[in-house]
């Protein structure tokens, strides 16, 4: 059940109509089941004492959408300059920011700093000493290493870049101690698109124990542990949605059993992207090509510059075409954009209904790493974002990329450099 039917119901009598009006393609995004599912998160772990979200910036990096999240009382998940540019205009400060960079650059480092600065969630213990001044918080990323699996998505975290290590868990937090640090938080990110809510059960239980030791030993006690982003969404019809129901409820025992025992308990925070956004935007094109070679292939208005996830990770992503509904004369197809690279694919092999040139395609749960991870290779431009609006009115949120936007990189003043090195001196 990818796209909600409620989201299909808005939009599918006014598609056309945008279509005309706007042009294709474009990323739409809905902003009712994005408010509704940042509702259903809330009252998921209303029972979690200082539970909060920071929306993950990099899943949809719109002021518009950042807006809606603001709104709803959420911080942000930065971990670039930009992002934390685009945070902070839609009025984010100080605590509403967690910061989660890694292989940090001092530019990194003064951008968190500067405007009030925000959460600083270190990835290496050698960051410390290059912090550009002693914040009053810090937190580090932990990589429990072959201390957890992490899920297939993610991989192994013994393999992955991210984090402290084990061993250097208590030195980390000591270090920072001698600096005259005084708040800490606990930050770890060990799955992505994981539909089994037990992984994140397990992250928590496995932060809460952390926190334990490092208060018998070092006498810290922890402001809020972060379990960071991966919730996972259904991408293909058949997979089941995660019960965030029992994931609230499971986290909240967890953390009312600590305070049993400890006489506190950390605030939870977590940095969803993929959960809140992802199921509510969609990618419309228009298809423009039909070839019939080895096999049959359908090219669409859009290339992957719109949508990489298919091309880099094979992801699925369901397709409707519109006004057609599935009647059992299918035609397995290829959905291809313009890129001279072969994995440019929607969908391979995939049962679509008979398709002309002109038809619209629904490309579903692009509401999140989808428009913000679109590159420019081959000179391809990244599509328009546009908004549905609870009250039906549809606003562009972002335009598409022009030709000047392209070449604008092109025009600088001549910067002409000969080395004293250069060949002729040397001779
Ligand atoms: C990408 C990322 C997220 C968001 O991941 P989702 O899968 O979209 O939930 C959260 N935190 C960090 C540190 C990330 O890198």
């Amino acid at each position: 059940m990818p796209m909600s039917q409620s989201f299909k119901d808005r939009l599918s009598p006014i598609l056309p109509e945008i279509a005309q009006h706007f042009g294709t393609p474009f990323h739409i995004y809905d902003e009712v089941g994005i408010r509704e599912t940042g509702e259903k998160l809330k009252s998921a772990f209303q029972a979690v004492k200082g539970f909060r979200e920071y929306y993950a910036v990099k899943a949809l990096p719109n002021p518009h959408i950042l807006t809606i999240m603001r709104d709803m009382g959420f911080g942000f998940d930065c971990s670039s300059v930009a992002e934390l540019i685009l945070a902070r205009q839609v009025g984010a400060h100080s605590n509403d920011i967690m910061f989660t960079s890694n292989n940090t650059s001092q530019t990194d480092f003064e951008a968190a700093f500067a405007d009030g600065g925000c959460i600083i969630n270190l990835d290496d213990i050698s960051l410390l000493k290059k912090l550009p001044q002693i914040p009053d918080q810090i937190c580090f990323r932990y990589n429990p290493g072959s201390g957890r699996t992490g899920n297939a998505i993610i991989g192994n975290p013994a393999e992955a870049k991210y984090g402290i290590s084990h061993e250097q868990f208590y030195e980390a937090y000591q270090q920072a101690q001698t600096l005259g640090i005084k708040r800490f938080g606990l930050h770890t990110m060990l799955v992505s698109n994981e539909r089994n809510f037990q992984y994140m059960v397990d992250t928590v239980k496995m932060l809460l124990e952390l926190i334990e030791t490092a208060y018998t030993r070092l006498g810290l006690r922890f402001e809020f542990i972060n379990i960071g982003g991966g919730l996972g969404i259904p991408y293909r019809p058949e997979e089941e949605v995660l019960d965030v129901e029992a994931l609230g409820h499971e986290v909240a025992a967890l953390l009312d059993e600590f305070y049993g025992q400890q006489s506190y308990k950390p605030d939870l925070h977590m940095e969803s992207g993929r959960y809140l956004t992802g199921p509510h935007g969609v990618l419309v094109t228009r298809a423009i090509n039909q070839k019939h070679t080895y096999r049959d292939y359908v090219g669409v208005d859009a290339s992957m510059s719109a949508l990489m996830r298919p091309g880099m990770y094979n992801a699925y992503h369901h397709i409707e075409v519109y006004g057609k509904e599935i009647t059992g004369n299918e035609r397995q197809v290829d959905v291809v954009g313009a890129l001279c690279e072969n994995n440019d694919k929607f969908a391979v092999q995939r049962a679509l209904p008979p398709i002309e040139d002109g038809d619209l395609l629904i490309i579903q749960d692009t509401g999140a790493h989808g428009h913000a991870m679109g590159f420019n290779y081959n000179g391809r431009l990244r599509p328009q974002e546009l908004l549905l609006h609870p009250n039906g009115e549809v606003e562009r949120i972002r335009r598409a990329e022009t030709l000047e936007d392209y070449f604008r990189t092109l025009n600088f003043p001549p910067n002409k450099f000969s080395p004293v090195l250069s060949i002729q001196s040397v001779v």
